[in-house]
């Protein structure tokens, strides 16, 4: 049998970025910081099944399959069925597929999980999603027992569509909650962060940085945080390395100033504690 692959305790986060291509468009998409690229070579199915495979599950850890849009890859529910059935698996996705095709591959027990907020997680985008569509396949879903929510980003543009979609969900009783914004728009940042001066910076700083997340790219190169894994620099490590050891240690980056906002935002940890940040600093 293959290694075991223990992960720190500190580590609250597990993310198998199955592509970073998406068949939507969204203007504001944190991808967008360096470009959606859809040519990135993916990892097989067969491939991401062994590599989670060998990861030892922790209780109440999910793997998170995500992306850009994970339903894309290829082989997408043969990862999902793949998977040890010790791992409990959340998805973030934006529902393009059809619900009913969900339903004939994978049960909903597949996603059951003990933590406080939906498993399977709907970015609903007004900009280039339709509201009925988007409530009609969750509804389907949560109707058949899938532990589903829908999750907005708290953009200006449009807060209309969030109250219609937040109304929409309460009448149903679907889980609804808007994320914030991570941006700067016209001298305005957007954000809850640890540390301000990382993200949105016109200079970069030298750092020794930790993180507590397992980020897999889609080519099963591993990184130290989002900024590397969407520059595809720097990877620490590679899912094929037979001897491969996951460790919490503080790295050295000169990047302190780019950071991508999802590692630098304050945000819940996995139990919904507030005041989580997925990385910790300290400036050289
Ligand atoms: S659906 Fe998500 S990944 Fe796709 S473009 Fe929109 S924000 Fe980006
Ligand atoms: S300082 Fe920023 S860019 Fe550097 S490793 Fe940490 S999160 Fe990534």
């Amino acid at each position: 049998m293959d290694k075991r692959i223990e992960l720190p305790e500190s580590f609250n986060y597990i993310a198998a970025f199955l592509s970073l291509g998406c068949n939507l468009s969204c203007s504001y998409c944190i991808n967008h910081t360096v470009g959606l690229n859809p040519r990135r070579k993916h990892l097989s199915g067969k491939e991401w099944i062994s590599f989670l495979n060998k990861i030892q599950p922790k209780k109440n850890l999910p793997i998170t399959i995500q992306g850009g849009e994970p339903t894309i890859h290829p082989d997408f529910y043969e990862i999902i069925k793949g998977i040890d059935s010790r791992h409990a698996i959340d998805l973030l996705t934006n529902i393009q597929f059809d619900p009913e095709v969900l339903m004939n591959q994978i049960s909903p027990k597949r996603f059951d999980r003990n933590l406080p907020y939906p498993s399977i997680r709907v970015s609903y985008h007004p900009e280039t999603m339709d509201l009925n569509e988007t409530i009609n396949k969750v509804k389907i879903l949560h109707d058949n027992k899938f532990s589903i929510g829908i999750f907005s980003v708290d953009h200006p543009d449009y807060q209309q569509e969030i109250v219609s979609v937040a109304n929409a969900c309460e009448k149903l009783g679907i889980f609804f909650r808007t994320k914030e914004l991570l941006d700067k728009i016209s001298h305005t940042t957007y954000g809850t962060y640890k540390y301000p001066e990382a993200v949105f910076s016109d200079t970069v700083k030298n750092c020794m940085c930790k993180n507590s997340e397992l980020l897999i790219s889609p080519e099963g190169e591993i990184y130290k945080c989002h900024h590397d894994l969407y520059n595809r620099i720097l990877p620490i490590d590679n899912v094929k390395n037979e001897n491969l050891v996951i460790k919490s240690e503080f790295r050295h980056c000169s990047f302190y100033g780019r950071c991508n906002p999802c590692d630098i935002k304050l945000k819940n940890n996995r139990f919904q504690q507030f005041n989580h940040c997925s990385v910790e600093i300290k400036l050289s």
